[in-house]
């Protein structure tokens, strides 16, 4: 009987500690909602977690989980947190196309899903009338990034253009593959290159899955490779740029005028830094903040049984998402983006 009672207590301990440990707020009258990250380890959703914890605040207890970049983990994450009883889910998935699983998991339960970051194809969206997504139009960030890149080119073509063929050699770190971002960004950047008439030649592509260490490991292979024949670094986000920018400094880059121009999207505050200091020419603001509160408004409104929109400053378009608009950075107008990482 002793061993029966010590088992239970302990059972329950670990249950309550198991809980706490990704519960924020403890108040039990509060609405629960929970959350995933598809994994802690990333430099822009660590800023729009913060903003979507930093709104539930005194509103709503979240549940919120690191998927650590397994889906297997996320789908786990998702039975237990319904097992709680949270009253809407935020999801920012691992696989794009888990969204069915996800959206059959919630069905079953009548609970709206608010998905962010990544974007599920538009039909499965559709399939469930209680699911949103919060984001961004990925096609943007692209165009405004080569735009960056077509407008310094021609103010700095005389140097820049190191083999005076008039053509940009570039080489492109690409995030993860399959990620409507990465996808997105990739081909709409050196479209809008062309678009204002300006030549490309791409000397390699490869992704480095948005990650710092792993964009300054392909950068140290395609300097010894490609060398002196590199004239651009376009980078699908700011980790990868500054990873480049890294490797490239380690090769004796930004010393003696001897410099690569790089362009990175997000505008991370280490970014702007290197923005500020000349070694990077310009990002694309991806506003972490607004993404956050609009992930947090449209979940709790979800929670409550209201319009998503309701008492909101966001509006949904035709594919029932809310999507926040990027902006051009470069030295000129760093402010905008400092701003918006505070
Ligand atoms: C950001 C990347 C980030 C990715 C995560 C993108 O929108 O630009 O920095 O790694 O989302 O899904
Ligand atoms: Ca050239």
């Amino acid at each position: 009987m002793k061993k029966n009672l010590f088992m239970v207590s302990m059972l329950t301990f670990l249950l309550f500690t198991g809980c706490s440990e990704n519960s924020r707020n403890n108040n039990q009258d509060l609405t629960k909602i929970g959350v995933a990250i598809y994994k802690y380890d990333d430099n822009f959703m660590s800023y729009v977690r913060r903003h979507i914890e930093s709104s539930a605040n005194e509103k709503a207890t979240l549940f919120i989980n690191d998927s650590q970049n397994d889906q297997a983990k996320q789908l786990e994450q998702v039975d237990t947190m319904i097992a709680k009883k949270v009253k809407s889910l935020a999801i920012n998935l691992v696989d794009p196309h888990a969204a069915v699983t996800i959206i059959a998991k919630a069905k079953k339960e009548n609970l709206p899903v608010i998905f962010f970051n990544k974007e599920p194809e538009y039909e499965v969206l559709n399939s469930y009338d209680k699911t949103w997504y919060v984001g961004t139009d990925s096609k943007e960030s692209g165009i405004l990034q080569g735009q960056i890149i077509a407008n310094s080119w021609t103010q700095n073509k005389e140097k820049w253009d190191l083999n005076k063929d008039g053509k940009i050699q570039y080489v492109l770190l690409k995030g993860e593959p399959g990620h409507p971002d990465a996808e997105a960004r990739t081909k709409y950047v050196v479209e809008e290159i062309k678009n204002a008439n300006i030549k490309v030649e791409e000397l390699a592509i490869d992704t480095a899955m948005w990650d710092t260490a792993k964009a300054a490991d392909k950068m140290d292979v395609w300097i010894s490779k490609y060398g002196e024949n590199i004239e651009f670094i376009i980078a699908n986000n700011d980790a990868m740029a500054l990873g480049a920018l890294s490797s490239l400094e380690k090769a004796g880059y930004f010393n003696n005028n001897k410099i690569i121009p790089i362009v990175g999207v997000d505008a991370l505050p280490e970014a702007l830094i290197k923005i500020r200091e000349g070694k990077i020419i310009g990002t694309v603001l991806n506003d972490a903040k607004n993404q956050g509160y609009a992930t947090f408004d449209l979940a709790f409104n979800a929670a409550l049984g209201k319009d998503v929109l309701e008492g909101t400053q966001w509006k949904l378009d035709d594919n029932k998402a809310v999507r926040i608009p990027y902006v051009p950075i470069t030295k000129d107008n760093l402010d905008i983006a400092e701003k918006s990482y505070q």
